[in-house]
């Protein structure tokens, strides 16, 4: 799988921790957080990093180096998922787990936040050679993830597949009596390595959900209205595909590659086959024209889903938006200061930890059905996962007016408070 980029990659930017410090802080202030549980959840519990051997197709070998940051285990055991990036770091590792965290307790799993993934740009690399750094990576990670310590699952440029090879790596080194009991160390595995139905489409369909409630909520109809993607792998595909099965239309999309926009509508499946075909990119695509980068977010449209990286909203674009609403199918999309501009011209956004909250809600099925042996129907867990979302969402909504706050702001209270309460009642050892 050696492929070559079609087009100069977008050009990428830092500071997700930053941002997830200050957005904490600002909900702390608002409920006057216990000041020793903030200077608990203001840092990271475990950061793992290791760095480790493979060989390549072409006999040499290969450094690499791994991240695995453990922010908060108060609520249960570590879980996230793992990123293949070039922008993988410390600190980008320290963001996400903590982004976890708060989206595993608003949630209401029985969950904390983990984070990590690899640096490296994993189109420059062959599929047997990306088998090799998972299953060396996951042998470097060792006893540090667990079943019930801590779970990782699919995030940026990692899918089934990678989970599939970290569970046989893991089962590998243990002894044959907790082989077979092992397999919830991962989540997001394909069906026959005990996946669970649904869970491919868990993180986009609970996108789409959150935007489906906000739209009643609203009285709006989502029939007709334009929306637009940045992203097309897992997350933005299948967020595409339910909203242009509700009626809306598909009229631009951005990838690593570049941007292509047809204010017409953009069929979400030849897009997808499209894609499959040309490496994973979307550039070139016939049934679009190509537009500027720089563009994307300020063409028309009702709905924008930044479904990518960190950090893609900002003070450059912010003025320029015209969608109604944002509903953030990335973790840390929107920069603090590009919120403020958001927000001060009425443009809503559904928050990260609520909106793509149904990949972890999918993963906890997952875990579930995998501790207790049952295996449940794609309705059931679409259903369940339904049911779990509507309560954030509402719950989200009910804070944001009792408080007069943003719904980033009410959701952060609602998870902070959680852990607050765990902290308030057990104590601190010793
Ligand atoms: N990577 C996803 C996220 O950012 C899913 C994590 C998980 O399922 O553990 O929420």
């Amino acid at each position: 799988m050696v492929t070559e980029a079609p087009k100069q990659k977008v050009q990428l930017k830092q500071g997700m921790l930053d941002n997830v410090m200050r957005q904490f802080s600002n909900a702390a202030a608002i409920i006057g957080l216990n000041s020793n549980i903030r200077k608990i959840l203001e840092v990271t519990n475990n950061e793992i990093l290791v760095h480790f051997p493979v060989r390549m197709d072409n006999g040499e070998v290969e450094i690499f180096t791994g991240y695995r940051v453990q922010h908060n285990n108060a609520l249960g055991p570590y879980k996230g998922g793992l990123r293949y990036h070039p922008t993988v770091d410390i600190d980008a590792a320290r963001a996400l787990a903590m982004w976890m965290t708060w989206k595993t307790s608003l949630a209401g799993l029985p969950y904390g936040g983990a984070k990590g993934g690899i640096q490296l740009d994993p189109s420059k690399y062959s599929l047997a050679e990306l088998e090799r750094i998972t299953r060396r990576f996951t042998y470097a990670l060792g006893d540090n993830i667990g079943p019930e310590l801590d779970i990782p699952a699919p995030d940026v440029n990692t899918n089934s597949q990678t989970m599939a090879w970290i569970l046989d790596t893991y089962m590998s080194t243990k002894s044959p009596a907790e082989r077979s009991t092992n397999t919830h160390v991962v989540t997001g595995k394909p069906i026959g390595a005990g996946g669970s139905e649904g869970r491919d489409r868990a993180t986009g369909y609970g996108v789409f959900l959150t935007i489906k409630f906000w739209a009643e909520h609203n009285g709006i109809d989502l029939k007709g209205k334009r929306f637009i993607v940045q992203g097309f792998g897992n997350v933005g595909y299948w967020t595409a595909y339910f909203l242009e099965n509700e009626g809306a239309i598909l009229t631009a999309v951005q990838d690593a590659y570049g941007t292509i926009h047809n204010d017409n509508g953009i069929s979400v499946e030849n897009l997808l086959a499209y894609s499959k075909a040309n490496k994973g990119s979307i550039v070139g695509f016939a049934g679009a024209e190509p537009l500027d980068n720089g563009e994307f977010f300020a063409l028309d449209c009702d709905i924008c889903v930044p479904a990518a990286l960190g950090n893609q909203i900002t003070v450059e674009n912010a003025t320029k938006i015209k969608a109604a609403l944002i509903a953030e199918g990335a973790n840390g999309p929107t920069d603090v200061e590009a919120e403020e501009i958001l927000l001060q011209r009425g443009v809503e956004i559904l928050p990260d930890i609520l909106c793509n909250s149904g990949g972890v809600i999918g993963s906890y099925f997952e875990w579930l059905q995998n501790r207790s042996g049952e295996i449940w129907q794609l309705e059931e867990v679409m259903a369940k996962l339904e049911k779990k979302l509507r309560e954030s969402f509402t719950r989200v909504m009910e804070t944001s007016k009792k408080r007069g706050v943003d719904k980033r702001t009410a959701a952060f209270i609602i998870a902070i408070q959680r852990l607050e309460d765990a902290y308030v009642q057990r104590g601190i050892f010793p």
